[in-house]
């Protein structure tokens, strides 16, 4: 490190105050990248990898990036997880004496970086855990969404309410397992303890938002959660160097909203499908029609967290009405076609990093506005009516816009074309002296021409020299003597005349001083327009709200949805429902709807059987969408429904490997099990699909009887249970409000046909060998498989207490004699009153009853003998 050049001096000085982010050192028109930086870079963004040699320092490897493209550059950066500073030229190379003055104005991290999905927010999260209680702030620089709250919940399902692109935590909990292991996946940014001290976050947030005290926002108190809130202000401070544009503290009312955990949002597939985590597949995939990125990032919210409140539901569902009404959603979406994504322009004006196309584009939105009120000027008190009037018309706005920013203004803001003429008399003055000399140069040309007598003359200009005449190799003997000469080419010379500098100071003089006025002019309009920020932003929600509420009204009509009756019953009652995601796929089939009965009394519980692929995951889905669409306030595909409101909906839902994470599919099952058993209400909605399945048979019968059990006795919570163990259809028989249905099949010789109905009652089949025949095994394996059940069937346990699995009827034929037909396992398994029963059961005509009648007939009666209280 010894003689290094002023250049690479400061440098390294910048370098070492952000050792752990990639630097992009402004250099002229370049970013330029050295050193280790470099070596990086030029594998991530596959540019090539040079080296600066000069002589005096040791060579250094180097790339670079055209200052114009950089934003690309540095997002493939982002997303192969480096953080990016951007080192920028703060001083005029022509002012500067020596070394011109660089700074890095910012630092970009993933959760800081514009998001390549604009209907996706770019949230930073960042919390802070006391005790039981999480405190969180979650923010989006991009839009000025700035979120905090408190919640005893896991911190995974926090976390995945907003998918935050990065996270901030304390640097203390890093490797705390209960931290860490939520967090797998996450780009992560510890951060000093000091930072999330609650004194300092205190204070840090009061000197942000410039306020007195939080009560206004009505977080006053709540100390975890303004620890998490001011470390994070402080952290996008030092980054952003104070160019942010929050203007006010949302807190989350958690109370009014329907808690939806990481498990339930990735089993019902809400805003991503399951197979590869594209949104095509999931609801948000059907709901999602919406025109402006803020009405998509919006509606995402809303399935993110439906409502619980009543009368929000229905503000909502009366808006869709209305909307609805003579085709009002058409019209309005025409209109927001024309409108941008005005809450992120109006964050990056109030920042100053909006250039004049993006003003010019705010304009264009504004004028639509008018329109937009005139649509919603309806007469009776609605959502409606109250957007309207969150909606200003942004009059002055526009017409200063219109009148000051001229019609094709270049992205660069340094190189003049922004102001109209007409706008400022400076700006049109020097645009005309500019203008005048230049055609004066021009006319020097044919001026020279005719003087000279040199056909070939040219007036030409380079950086280097300015204006200059060039006369080629053969009429050099003309030129006459006032020329000055400046330059030799291969082909020629190039001289200059004193008429010639004299009107090009005059061009150059004009011209710079027009872009420096003109930068001038344009940043007092935009920090002008910068006054409204709040206003526009008020603006931009309701005008997002109606965006999500019209592409509900669009979906509703396109898909042929109801309006759901929501209230605070416990009854759900659906009529041919259907699977908004399923029905809109091409299965071969077509859908088939079917009805939902669910209460807090005799129909609390329902046991779903049938075979595998009958429909029964479809149905439970399809039950807890419903009620989803109809919180968020959203029409429904069924014909007819009602929703006693649910205040979470729980999912335990097949068997989802996490074997990444180190635990078993059975040790993930039970601990998402438990979660529900510890949390659900009477309220809620619980989902079980094939509980205990990960482990053996009995095992697993016994726990999900158990856990059936205790959601009837304990919980009431509205409950789905399929099962593929038809033992558990015993239910019905020892415990009120359980109720069993199946989804029908027909048997077709070894066949089944699958009818997707669901119908009252158990099965006493799973079907399985059939389903296996669908699948194609071979009908060798199906024989053999046959013969296996037949024994497991016949008595499922030898002597020894082990599975007769490897019986065989031929070296057995003894053993054939006995035999019922009736599985005694399966009816003793749970309950010890069973022989009076088979008696009973025994002197009925059985021969005219199907399997199925004759097993309710069973049950019947086997209610009536036991005990049951009611
Ligand atoms: P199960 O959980 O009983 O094994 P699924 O619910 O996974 O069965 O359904 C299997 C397949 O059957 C689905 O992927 C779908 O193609 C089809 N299916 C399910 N329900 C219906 C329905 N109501 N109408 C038409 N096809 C259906
Ligand atoms: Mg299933």
């Amino acid at each position: 490190m010894s003689e290094l050049t002023p250049l690479m001096r400061q440098y390294s000085e910048i370098k070492s105050n952000h050792p752990d982010s990639i630097l992009f050192f402004r250099l002229g028109d370049f970013y330029e990248m050295f050193g280790e930086d470099a070596v990086i870079a030029s594998r991530t963004l596959q540019i090539a990898l040079t080296t600066r040699d000069r002589g005096k320092e040791a060579p250094v490897p180097m790339c670079g990036v055209p200052y114009f493209t950089a934003d690309t550059y540095i997002a493939k950066m982002i997303k192969a997880g480096y953080k990016v500073a951007l080192c920028e030229q703060v001083e005029d190379p022509r002012e500067a004496k020596g070394i011109v003055k660089r700074e890095v104005v910012n630092v970009f991290t993933p959760g800081t970086f514009s998001p390549e999905d604009p209907r996706e927010n770019n949230y930073i999260m960042s919390f802070f855990l006391k005790e039981n209680l999480i405190g969180i702030a979650v923010a989006d620089i991009t839009t000025g969404e700035f979120l905090v709250y408190e919640s005893i919940e896991d911190l995974r399902d926090e976390i995945s309410r907003f998918e935050p692109k990065e996270i901030l935590l304390p640097l203390s909990l890093k490797n705390n397992p209960l931290a860490a292991d939520n967090l797998d996946g996450f780009y992560l940014t510890p951060y000093d303890d000091l930072h999330f001290d609650y004194l300092e976050s205190y204070r840090a947030l009061l000197k942000h938002f410039r306020v007195a005290s939080l009560d206004g926002y009505g977080c006053e108190g709540m100390v975890v959660a303004v620890s998490a809130a001011g470390a994070l202000i402080n952290y996008l401070e030092n980054n952003q160097k104070g160019n942010l544009s929050f203007k006010k503290i949302n807190v989350l009312r958690r109370a009014s909203c329907m808690f939806l955990d990481a498990a339930t949002l990735r089993n019902l597939e809400i805003t991503k499908n399951v197979r590869d985590g594209d949104r095509d597949g999931s609801l948000l995939g059907i709901l999602d029609e919406t025109i402006t990125p803020m009405g998509g990032r919006l509606l995402r919210s809303w399935l993110h967290r439906p409502l619980i409140e009543l009368n929000e539901i229905k503000l909502r569902q009366d808006a869709i009405d209305i909307l609805l009404d003579n085709k009002r959603y058409s019209k309005l979406r025409g209109l927001l076609k024309g409108i941008s994504d005005i809450e992120r322009l109006a964050s990056r004006i109030s920042f100053g990093s909006a250039n004049a196309r993006d003003l010019l584009s705010l304009k264009a939105s504004l004028k639509i506005v008018p329109e937009i009120k005139q649509l919603l000027a309806l007469h009776s008190d609605n959502l409606l009516c109250d957007l309207n009037r969150q909606i200003d018309e942004f009059f002055d706005a526009v017409n200063l816009i219109e009148s000051a920013i001229a019609d094709n203004p270049p992205i660069s803001l340094k190189d003049g074309g922004l102001i109209k003429t007409g706008f400022n008399r400076d700006v049109d003055e020097l645009r005309q002296i500019s203008g005048s000399a230049r055609d004066f140069i021009a006319a020097i040309e044919a001026k020279e021409r005719q003087r000279t007598g040199i056909n070939s003359l040219k007036v030409g200009y380079n950086r280097v020299f300015g204006y200059y005449i060039e006369i080629t190799k053969a009429n050099l003997s003309q030129v006459p003597a006032d020329y000055i000469r400046k330059q030799t080419l291969a082909g020629g010379e190039r001289f200059i005349t004193p008429e010639l500098k004299e009107y090009e100071a005059k061009v150059l003089g004009a011209e710079d001083r027009l872009k420096n006025l003109e930068y001038e002019i344009f940043q007092e309009v935009r920090l002008k327009i910068s006054g409204e920020t709040e206003r526009l932003q008020r603006a931009a929600l309701a005008i997002a709200t109606l965006d999500a509420l019209s592409s509900l009204a669009h979906v509703a009509e396109k898909y042929n949805y109801a309006r759901p009756l929501v209230d605070d019953g416990d009854t759900i009652h659906i009529t041919e429902g259907r699977h908004p995601v399923l029905e809109r796929m091409h299965l071969g089939e077509r859908f088939v709807p079917n009805n939902a009965l669910l209460d807090s009394g005799d129909n609390n519980i329902l046991v779903i059987t049938g075979p595998n692929m009958a429909g029964k995951s479809t149905y439970m889905r399809q039950i807890a969408l419903i009620v989803l669409m109809a919180q968020i306030g959203s029409f429904v595909p069924a014909e007819n429904a009602r929703v006693g409101y649910v205040d979470r909906i729980y999912t335990r839902i097949g068997a989802s490997d996490v074997i990444t994470k180190g635990q078993s599919t059975f040790m993930v099952e039970m601990t998402e099990t438990a979660n529900i058993l510890n949390n659900a209400t009477e309220r809620s909605l619980i989902i079980l699909d094939e509980v205990g399945r990960g482990t053996s048979t009995f095992d697993g019968i016994s726990i999900a009887w158990a856990v059936a059990e205790y959601i009837a006795r304990q919980i009431k919570a509205r409950t789905l249970f399929a099962t593929h163990y038809h033992e558990l259809t015993e239910l019905a028989l020892v415990l009120n409000g359980v109720k069993n249905f199946n989804i029908a099949v027909k048997e077709w010789g070894d066949e089944i046909i699958f009818l997707r109905k669901i119908e009252e009652g158990p099965t006493n089949k799973s079907y399985g060998i059939q389903v296996a025949r669908l699948a194609g095994l071979p009908e060798d394996i199906l024989e053999r498989a046959k013969e296996i059940l037949y024994n497991l069937e016949r008595a499922e346990l030898n002597e020894l207490g082990a599975p007769k699995i490897a019986y065989s009827p031929q070296a057995a034929d003894k053993s054939r004699s006995f035999g019922t037909g009736f599985r005694k396992s399966q009816l003793d398994l749970f309950t010890t009153q069973a022989d009076p029963v088979i008696k009973e059961l025994l002197g009925l005509d059985i021969l005219n009853l199907t399997p199925i009648e004759a097993l309710n007939k069973l049950y019947e009666m086997r209610r009536k003998l036991s005990d049951k209280p009611k």
